[in-house]
C-alpha cells in the first residue's frame, strides 16, 4: 500500500512542478471540466447519495452538487484576479524598490473527506486547490461507499492520475497517506481525528486546514420572534438527520420563549419533513442516520438524558437497525450528561432555560470555541454582548447554517472547531503560499546602513529610525 501510494505522490510531485509554471487558463479548463463532469452525471450523483444516506434527489441538488458548482463558478470568475500579484508600498524605508506579494501553488495537496456531506466536502475544497494550480490526492469517507466509488469514477473520467486521483479506504489507508511530506493537507471531519492529522502533518511540517466539529450553541432570548427562530432551527438540526457539521446542538431558552418555541418547533417538524402525512418513518423527506453505530451512539445518549430526567418535549421514537430517530426535542437537562457535552451529530436537540444570559456566556466560554454560534434576538445590546464576549469560527444572527454558503465570507472554526478557512478566495489563498518578493534595483540597497563598519553617522541614522519609525 505505502509504495503504491508514494508512487502516486511522486507523480504528482513531478507533475505539480510543471503545474507552477502554466497559466491560468490552463487551471480553468480543468475547473470546466470539473464542472461538466457533474453537471452531466447529476443523476449518478442523486443515486449515490440516495443509497448512502437516503438523500432526497433535491436535497442532493441544493447540499451537494449547488455548493459545488457554486464553488467552481466563483473561482472561475474570479481566478485570474485572486492569482494576480499584489503590489504593496515600500514605505519609506524601502523608497526605490518594488515588492509584492504573489500567490504561487502550494503543490501535491491531500484532501480527507467526512461522510456527512461526502461529495460536497470533497468537490468544494478540491475547486479552490485546482484553482490555486495544485494537484491533489482525495481520500472520501470509507462510511459512504457509494459516493466514494462515484467520485473516484469521476475523477478517473475527469484528470490524469498526476493531475488528481482518488484513494479510497479506511484509517489504515488514511494513516499510510500522512506519512507523505504532503505541501498542504485539507481535512474536514471530527476534532479527535483531526488532532491526529495535525500530529502526522507536524512529522513533514505540511501545512493544515482542519475543518472540525463540536456544539454548536444557539441563544434564543425573551426579545426573538420565536416562530421564525422556530422554523429555521428546526430546519437546520433536522435537515440531513442532524448530520451537519454547523447545525444548531443545543439552545439555551429565555424562560418566556420556551413554551411557544415548544409549540412552534413542533408545528414547522411536521410542516418541513412530513408534509405529505406519511409518517417520519416513510417520509421522503426525512433522510437517514449514517450507520446502525452511529444511531445506537446516538439511542445511548438519549436514554442516558432521559434516565436522568429529561423530558420529551416532542419526537423521542428510534429505531436503530432502520437507522431512524424521530426529530426529538429534550429539555430538563443534566449538564453532565454525554448529550451536553458531546458533539450531538443526529437529530436530537438539547434545550435548557437560562436566567441570567451571563451563565450562557460562561458556559459557551468554559467550553471548547464553537464552529458556529447563533442568536435569536431583537435586541441591539443582547447582539453585541454575544458578538463581544464569545468566540466562534462562525456567527449568524436570527438565522442558522445559511452562513456556509455566503459567497464572501470565509468558513471555519477556531481552535478546537478548526484551523484556516475555506470557500472563495479564503480558500484559494489555504492552497496557495503568499510569497513575498523584492525587487531591488542594481548597486543599490536600502540595508546600506546596516552594513559595518558602524560610524557615528549610521549610528545617528539608527537612532533616528528607531525613534522615528
Ligand atoms: P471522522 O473524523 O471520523 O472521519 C473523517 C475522515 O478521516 C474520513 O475520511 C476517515 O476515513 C478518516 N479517519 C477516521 N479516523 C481516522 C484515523 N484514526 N486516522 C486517520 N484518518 C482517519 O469524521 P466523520 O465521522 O466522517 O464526520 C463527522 C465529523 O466531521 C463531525 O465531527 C463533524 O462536525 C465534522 N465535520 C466538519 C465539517 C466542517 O466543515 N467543519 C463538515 C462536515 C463534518
Amino acid at each position: 500500500m505505502s509504495n503504491q501510494f508514494q508512487s502516486i505522490f511522486d507523480n504528482q510531485k513531478k507533475n505539480s512542478l510543471i503545474l507552477r509554471t502554466e497559466s491560468i487558463d490552463r487551471r480553468r479548463d480543468r475547473l470546466k471540466s470539473l464542472r461538466s463532469w457533474i453537471l452531466n452525471n447529476k443523476n449518478r450523483i442523486q443515486q449515490a447519495l440516495l443509497s448512502d444516506l437516503k438523500k432526497s434527489a433535491t436535497d442532493t441538488d441544493i447540499s451537494e452538487i449547488f455548493t459545488v458548482t457554486t464553488e467552481i463558478n466563483d473561482a472561475l470568475a474570479h481566478m485570474h484576479q485572486w492569482a494576480r500579484p499584489r503590489r504593496v508600498s515600500p514605505g519609506m524605508t524601502y523608497l526605490g524598490t518594488t515588492a509584492k506579494i504573489q500567490p504561487e501553488p502550494k503543490g501535491v495537496c491531500l484532501i480527507i473527506a467526512p461522510w456527512n456531506f461526502p461529495f460536497n466536502l470533497i468537490g468544494s475544497p478540491l475547486a479552490s486547490c485546482l484553482a490555486a494550480g495544485n494537484t491533489a490526492i482525495l481520500k472520501p469517507s470509507e462510511h459512504t461507499p457509494a459516493t466514494s466509488k462515484l467520485i473516484r469514477e469521476m475523477v478517473e473520467e475527469t484528470f490524469e492520475p498526476n493531475e488528481v486521483t482518488v484513494v479510497e479506504g479506511s484509517v489504515p489507508e488514511t494513516t499510510a497517506l500522512l506519512e507523505l511530506p504532503f505541501d498542504h493537507i485539507f481535512f474536514t471531519g471530527s476534532t479527535n481525528v483531526g488532532k491526529i492529522v495535525m500530529g502526522a502533518a507536524a512529522k513533514n511540517l505540511s501545512s493544515v486546514t482542519l475543518e472540525l466539529g463540536g456544539k454548536s450553541p444557539v441563544i434564543i432570548d425573551h426579545t426573538a420572534n420565536v416562530d421564525d427562530a422556530a422554523k429555521k432551527i428546526v430546519w437546520g438540526r433536522f435537515t440531513n438527520n442532524g448530520q451537519t457539521c454547523i447545525a444548531p446542538d443545543y439552545i439555551f431558552i429565555s424562560e418566556q420563549a420556551k413554551e411557544k418555541f415548544v409549540a412552534s418547533a413542533k408545528k414547522y417538524v411536521k410542516q418541513l419533513f412530513d408534509s405529505k402525512n406519511q409518517g417520519m418513518a416513510d417520509s421522503d423527506d426525512y433522510s437517514r442516520l449514517i450507520n446502525t453505530n452511529h444511531t445506537k451512539r446516538l439511542v445511548e445518549i438519549l436514554e442516558e438524558a432521559k434516565s436522568s430526567g429529561a423530558k420529551v418535549e416532542f419526537g423521542g421514537d428510534y429505531n436503530a437497525e432502520e437507522k431512524f430517530i424521530e426529530p426529538t426535542l429534550l429539555s430538563n437537562i443534566n449538564e453532565s450528561n454525554r448529550i451536553w457535552k458531546e458533539e450531538i451529530f443526529g437529530p436530537v436537540m438539547p434545550m435548557k432555560v437560562y436566567s441570567d444570559i451571563q451563565e450562557v456566556i460562561e458556559h459557551i466560554n468554559n467550553n471548547d470555541k464553537p464552529l458556529s454560534l447563533y442568536l435569536f434576538s431583537r435586541s441591539r445590546k443582547m447582539k453585541k454582548l454575544i458578538t463581544r464576549s464569545t468566540s466562534s469560527g462562525s456567527m449568524a444572527i436570527n438565522d442558522v447554517v445559511v452562513q456556509y454558503a455566503h459567497p464572501n465570507l470565509p468558513f471555519g472554526g477556531v481552535n478546537h472547531s478548526g484551523i484556516g478557512k475555506s470557500h472563495g478566495q479564503f480558500g484559494f489563498l489555504e492552497f496557495s503560499n503568499q510569497k513575498s518578493m523584492l525587487h531591488q534595483r542594481i548597486g543599490l540597497t536600502n540595508a546600506l546602513l546596516f552594513y559595518p563598519p558602524f560610524n557615528g553617522f549610521k549610528k545617528w541614522v539608527v537612532s533616528i529610525l528607531i525613534k522615528w519609525f
